[in-house]
């Protein structure tokens, strides 16, 4: 079928909205209208061609929208389904069995290989491949292919326009604080970069009833969006020292600490900011390399540093209890979202790696 999607024809290139061809859906794959996308750093990241996705390829990985049509084998939706789509997963490896998808041994394959599991491609124009299957999806499009593995089922009486980042950047955030350090009431937890990933993380300690909760960002205006969403304190690390800051506000170390930045110095403050026995969630992303240097001192101490992907979430499990959290207003994670029309993707791009807007979500 004919479709409109957002091309990357070579790194560093922009995104190109052109018509091309969508394979109709296999007997185990999903067609969705998308509704509509989050961008996220990942997907500005394949961009510039630090990741393995080949090029052209449509990107795109938080997508949204109503379940068109499925493939014979499909149970678990429907069309006319709301559903938000996440990252893709095997099913069959040995994390996989044991409900860990995030750490599925062909993560990197299924996610950014550009190709179904078997290899083969979903997306042409004039007869020629363009990549897709991104994150199992490639949502910059006005319709996708997903599959079970990836696709999770949302309910209708809430604005499915403001579900899409759910599936990647907020997931990641608030897994990271629920999931993966699994901070307890009354737990003091530090987090560096408050960007969307470190502000859900902000919202989930505040849901977890850490509290202190630490926001650490040089940018003056996010520390005040963190307070905003709960944190008690905020540190401007371009101003203060940040290690000595947390040691005063919590008489020694902090117990929880997450790093957001990808930033060796950052990584290296958040573990330092730790008191014995504490953990550092590590979500920040730096490129393929990039070597930090810790104390071994430090870690001896019953430190540990931990990296967390996708939140260490289940996404049928972990998504719909986020959305509960949403209607009870305990975790207004649509206060980060800023909407552009799917034309001005390249606008939505420069405006987030700018840092103005915190999550720009796209509508068709
Ligand atoms: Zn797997
Ligand atoms: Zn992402």
């Amino acid at each position: 079928m004919k479709i409109k999607a957002a091309v990357v024809h070579e790194a560093k290139g922009p995104f190109v909205i052109e018509d091309v061809e969508l394979e109709e859906p296999r007997a185990n794959e999903i067609l969705v209208r998308m509704v509509s996308t989050g961008l996220c750093h990942t997907d500005l990241t394949a961009r510039m061609g630090f990741l393995p996705m080949p090029l052209p390829a449509v990107l795109g990985h938080e997508g949204a929208g109503i379940v068109e049509k499925v493939g014979a084998q499909v149970t678990k939706v429907k069309p006319g389904d709301h559903i938000a789509a996440s990252f893709m997963s095997c099913g069959t490896c040995t994390m996989c069995t044991k409900g860990r998808p995030s750490w599925c041994a062909d993560f990197k394959k299924l996610n950014f290989g550009g190709r179904r599991p078997d290899g083969s491609t979903t997306i042409k124009k004039d007869g020629k491949t363009i990549y897709g299957s991104f994150f199992g999806q490639s949502s910059f499009a006005t319709y996708s292919l997903v599959t079970e593995r990836n696709v999770v089922k949302v309910p209708t009486d809430v604005p499915l326009e403001i579900l899409s980042p759910l599936g990647c950047g907020i997931q990641t955030g608030a897994g990271g604080v629920i999931n993966t350090l699994k901070v307890y009431p009354g737990s003091a937890i530090a987090i560096f970069g408050m960007g969307s990933v470190g502000l859900s993380a902000v919202m989930a300690a505040v849901v977890c009833g850490c509290t202190k909760i630490i926001g650490i960002d040089v940018v003056e205006s996010r520390l005040n969006l963190a307070k905003e969403f709960g944190a008690t304190h905020t540190i401007n690390s371009g101003k203060a020292d940040v290690v000595e800051e947390i040691r005063k506000l919590t008489g020694g170390g902090i117990e929880f600490a997450l790093e957001c930045t990808g930033i060796p110095k950052v990584l290296r403050q958040a573990v330092d900011s730790l008191m014995l026995g504490g953990t550092c969630g590590l979500i920040g992303a730096a490129p393929m390399g990039v070597e930090a240097s810790l104390d071994m001192q430090t870690l001896l101490d019953a430190r540990t540093v931990r990296g967390v992907i996708e939140g260490d979430c289940i996404p049928d499990l972990f998504i719909p209890q986020l959305i509960e959290l949403y209607k009870q207003g305990k975790f207004p994670f649509d206060r980060l979202i800023k909407f552009y029309p799917f034309d001005q993707i390249n606008e939505a791009a420069k405006d987030s790696e700018k840092g103005v807007t915190m999550k720009p979500v796209l509508k068709f």
